[in-house]
């Protein structure tokens, strides 16, 4: 019997990076898991490597249609929704003074109502499950300043933020709802990737993140995971509207 024996989730983001550690565990913990993302691709080569435990559904956060059809798909296939992890998001770099109102506009529509239309469709399907636990995936970018990922770290304070307000609805209406947040930084990921291939020297860039984490390193996705996997499950019961810093000790200093 696994961690999650029984239960089932809803992971956004789910075809690469820390969403893609976060299904593989669940599901390695007995979970079923619908893979919802953009990436078809990834997702169903996923779906194939996970077999019947999971589910994959094209799905963009930024639509609500898409997410009252598609928690709905995944509660039928199921019998029960559970867990959401709200992973998905996007980071494009920008200071105020270069960012435009358009990619501002683009980075909230993801990270922020994304999370926002996630946990309002949710709460109805884990309701009728009894009770369960909702997973937001903010940044350190939530905690402290980051002026070359504005909109990044605007987005991402405001979940930490909403992350809050949903736990205290749910602890009032005494549903079994838990809701936290996760705050990781410099977990090596396509998404880090990415941002270290625009520096002119990715390979130092790279280092440099390294450098500022008092561990001396970059975290890997499993680690996300497996706190995320502490969160879903019922070892958790006493957490809710709590954040958590899994970054190598960087935001202690
Ligand atoms: P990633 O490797 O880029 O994975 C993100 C996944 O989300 C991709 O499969 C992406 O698809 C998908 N996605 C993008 N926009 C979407 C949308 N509108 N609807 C559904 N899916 C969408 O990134 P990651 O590093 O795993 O990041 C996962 C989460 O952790 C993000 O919220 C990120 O902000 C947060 N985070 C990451 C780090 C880090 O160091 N890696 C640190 C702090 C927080 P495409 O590839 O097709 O765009």
């Amino acid at each position: 019997m696994g961690r999650l024996a029984g239960k089932a989730a809803f992971v956004t983001g789910a075809a690469s990076g820390l969403g893609r550690a976060i299904a593989r565990l669940f599901a390695a913990e007995g979970a079923r898991v619908a893979l919802a993302d953009t990436d078809s691709a990834g997702g169903q080569a996923l779906a194939a490597e996970l077999g019947e435990r999971a589910l994959f559904l094209a799905h963009d956060v930024s639509e609500e249609a898409a997410w009252i059809a598609n928690l709905g798909a995944a509660a039928a296939a199921f019998g029960r929704l559970d867990i959401l992890v709200n992973n998905a998001g996007i980071g494009p770099t920008g200071t105020i003074e270069k960012l435009s109102l358009e990619d501002w506009r683009r980075v909230h529509r993801v990270n922020l109502d994304g999370v926002f239309l996630g946990c309002k469709h949710a709460l109805p399907h884990l309701r009728a499950a009894g009770g369960g636990a909702i997973i937001n995936m903010s940044s350190v970018a939530g905690l402290i300043g980051t002026p070359t990922l504005f909109a990044y770290g605007s987005s991402k304070a405001a979940v930490r933020q909403l992350t809050k307000s949903v736990a205290l609805h749910c602890a009032a209406r005494g549903d079994g709802i838990r809701c936290n947040s996760i705050h990781p930084a410099f977990i090596a990921t396509p998404m880090v990737d990415r941002m270290v291939a625009t520096a002119r020297a990715p390979a130092e860039a790279r280092q440099a993140l390294a450098d500022q984490v008092p561990l001396g390193r970059l975290g890997e996705a499993e680690e996300v995971a497996r706190l995320a996997l502490y969160l879903a499950g019922d070892e958790s019961r006493f957490v809710t509207g709590a954040e958590f810093v899994i970054d190598g000790g960087l935001t202690a200093r």
